[in-house]
Formats: structure tokens, sequence, C-alpha cells
């Protein structure tokens, strides 16, 4: 029986040199591949045309390339965000999304089919976790978008064809808990933050965490710079618990212990990502606990208008609203900015697309 290909995309650029030694290789070879995979853009080992081919054939057998295929597009035609669903090999779908802004591509990708973790307010958990996604599987998403908007294909060095963009910004927002798969993220990251993959900043990519302390406390031993972003959503015990299961298991108390740990130690700044929803999170004394909550801590708070889910029969608060708890964090000294609604024609809301693709093949 032929054996199992395994995705090129799983392994880290010391990993593969390693590969390339066992051949007796000279190492940089592993630096031309990395270099056709993330910078040109090349699907196949055949197309790697300054490597003997003698490797390409070798790699051609021992390994596949391709990536998942993208069963939904979806643009919105206020912003351009799109939003995109892949179907990976085993039938479970992901979604990724890309949020263009005039000087950036940023984009949001998942880390797990599924979520554990079962927030009241966010689709990605209705579903179950189903599993981890593979380091590749992370990875084949953002090639999946950069291929969409651009410039990969193009040689490199050149400006690629016009409008062309190259991805500039990561956050692990999608689907899942980064932290919970977390040697696969690690390593996701580190190649799309390596010069020889996609080069993107470490500042630039930045992992968001439910709370889960197990993977915070490891994530503050990384070298790297990568930025930590923590969902919050209340300033309280009794709320936090009641919008998210794991503040049971992980309260306030321990949670920001860690993030007061993490911003001494990393002499980083956390963002705090806080979803206001209507008559649940967002009255002025709300936002008075979470002054007192963040007090000292070197932070920033990303206020969120709650997103729409057809399911869930929470509502975002007015827009005065919204602006007079800004006003109270700001007084208070706590920095906020305030999260403008991309994609709402497009079922942006995290997990949402994925939750229509499933009940859509119940029908
Ligand atoms: N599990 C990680 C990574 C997922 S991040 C975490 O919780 O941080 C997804 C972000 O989108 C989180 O901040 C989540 O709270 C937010 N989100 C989920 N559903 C939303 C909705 N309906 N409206 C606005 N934000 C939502």
């Amino acid at each position: 029986m032929a054996e199992k290909k395994e995705d090129i995309k799983d392994l880290s650029l010391d990993e593969l040199k390693s590969r390339i030694r066992s051949l007796n290789e000279p190492p940089y070879r592993a630096e031309q591949v990395f270099e056709w995979i993330y910078k040109k853009g090349a699907r196949s080992f055949g197309s790697m045309t300054d490597l003997p081919a003698k490797l390409r054939d070798y790699f051609t057998n021992k390994f596949f390339i391709t990536g998942p295929e993208i069963i939904k597009k979806q643009v919105s035609r206020s912003d351009g965000t799109r939003k995109y669903l892949f179907k990976l090999n085993d039938g479970e779908t992901v979604e990724g999304v890309l949020i263009p802004a005039k000087d950036r591509q940023t984009i949001c990708l998942s880390s797990q089919a599924g979520c554990a973790f079962g927030c009241y307010f966010c689709a990605s958990g209705l579903l179950g976790f189903k599993r981890d996604l593979r380091c590749g599987e992370i990875l084949d998403q953002a090639l999946a978008i950069q291929d969409d908007i651009g410039e990969a294909k193009a040689p490199a060095g050149s400006k690629g064809p016009a409008g062309s963009k190259r991805i500039t910004n990561v956050v692990m927002m999608g689907t899942g808990e980064p932290l919970t798969n977390y040697d696969n993220v690690i390593k996701a990251i580190g190649i799309m933050n390596s010069p020889q993959g996609l080069g993107i900043g470490a500042r630039k990519i930045t992992v968001s965490t439910a709370g889960y302390i197990p993977g915070m406390k490891r994530y503050m031993q990384e070298k790297g710079q990568f930025e930590l972003s923590v969902s919050l959503h209340a300033a309280d015990d009794i709320k936090r618990s009641r919008l998210m299961p794991i503040n049971k298991k992980y309260p306030l108390s321990e949670l920001i212990a860690v993030c007061r740990e993490y911003t001494k130690e990393k002499g980083r700044i956390i963002t705090f990502e806080y979803i206001l929803i209507k008559d649940v999170n967002s009255s002025p004394t709300d936002a008075q606990n979470l002054a007192k909550l963040l007090k000292g801590l070197n932070c920033k708070v990303n206020l969120i208008p709650f997103n729409a889910v057809p399911d869930f029969k929470f509502a975002p608060p007015s827009n005065k609203d919204v602006e007079n708890f800004q006003e109270i964090l700001e007084k208070a000294g706590i920095s906020s900015t305030i999260r403008s609604q991309r994609g709402a024609d497009i079922d942006a809301a995290c997990g949402q697309l994925r939750l229509r693709e499933a009940e859509e093949e119940k029908c």
C-alpha cells in the first residue's frame, strides 16, 4: 500500500532542514522549499525549478502541499470583508476572514474545527468541538486568502499584478481556542512570522484566548514578541460565568493575576476584548467594575458591540450606551477603542458561516 503522504506545511523550517540533512542535501534547500510555498505560492514540488530533480521527486512522493477547498466565499458589499468557508480533508469545515483596510490586510484564522468552550454569545460553540487543526491546516487558510488577494504567485521582488495585496496582520480569532491547540498554533504563527515563511512581523500576529490560564502561562515563555488578546466580556465572576463557562474553572481573580504577570514578564500590553451586550454587561456600573478590575494593568480594551446572531437573543446596546461605556473607561484612565462592525451583511460573527452551512446541510 502506498505510504500516506505528509503535509509539508506541518513542518517548521528547522524540522524540514533536519529531514533534508538526513538525505545528505544542504539545509539551505529547506529555505528554498519554504520560499516556494510561502512566498511564491507554489502548489507542486515539480514547479520548484531550482531544486535538483532527485529532491523534487523525493518531496512529491513523501509530501503534499495543496490545501483545503474553499466551499463558500462571501464578500461584503459595504466594506470588502471576505469570509471563507474551507472544507478539510476529513469533511470538517472551518472559517477564515479577510478584513481589508487602506493600509493593512488583516486575516482572522481558525485554530480548531468547532469549539469546546461554549460561550453563550458565540456561534462557534453551537456545533460542539470536533478536533484540533494541524499546523498545515492553519497555514492553509492564510495561503488560500493570500492567493485570493493577489501577490503570492508574482515573482519575488516584483510588485505583483495591479491591485494585489499581501497579508499584513493575523489574528487567531476564528473558531476554536488557540491556546488549547498550543503546539500547532505556535508552530503556525512561527512560520507566518519567519522571513522564509510569510514574513509577517510578530507584533502583527495576535493570539486570542478565552482565558485558558495554563496556555497563557506557556505563551508567556515564548521568545517571539507575539501579541495576546484576552476575551473578557464581563468584569465580575457572576456575569462572566454566565457568558463564558470557562470562568468557573479560571475565575477573574486568577485570570487578571496572570495577565498582570504577563505584562510584567513580557513588557507587553494586553488587549482585552469586551463584547457589549444590551442589558447584560454594558451598564455604567459594568464599565466602572471593568475600570476597577483593570486598574494599573498595561492594557487596552477593544469594545465590540454584539454582532447579532439569529440563534441568540442578545442584541447590541445603543450607540449612546457604547459611548457612555467608553467615556467611563476613559475617565478612569483605561484606553479603549470601539471596534467598527465589519461585514455585517455576510454572517461576519464568529462561527456563523460554518453554522449556516451545517444548517443547510441538515435541510
Ligand atoms: N477562543 C478564543 C478565540 C476566538 S476569538 C477567544 O475566546 O478569544 C473570537 C472573538 O469573537 C472573541 O473575542 C469572541 O468573544 C468574539 N465573538 C464571538 N461571537 C461574537 C458575536 N456574536 N459578536 C461579537 N463578537 C463575537
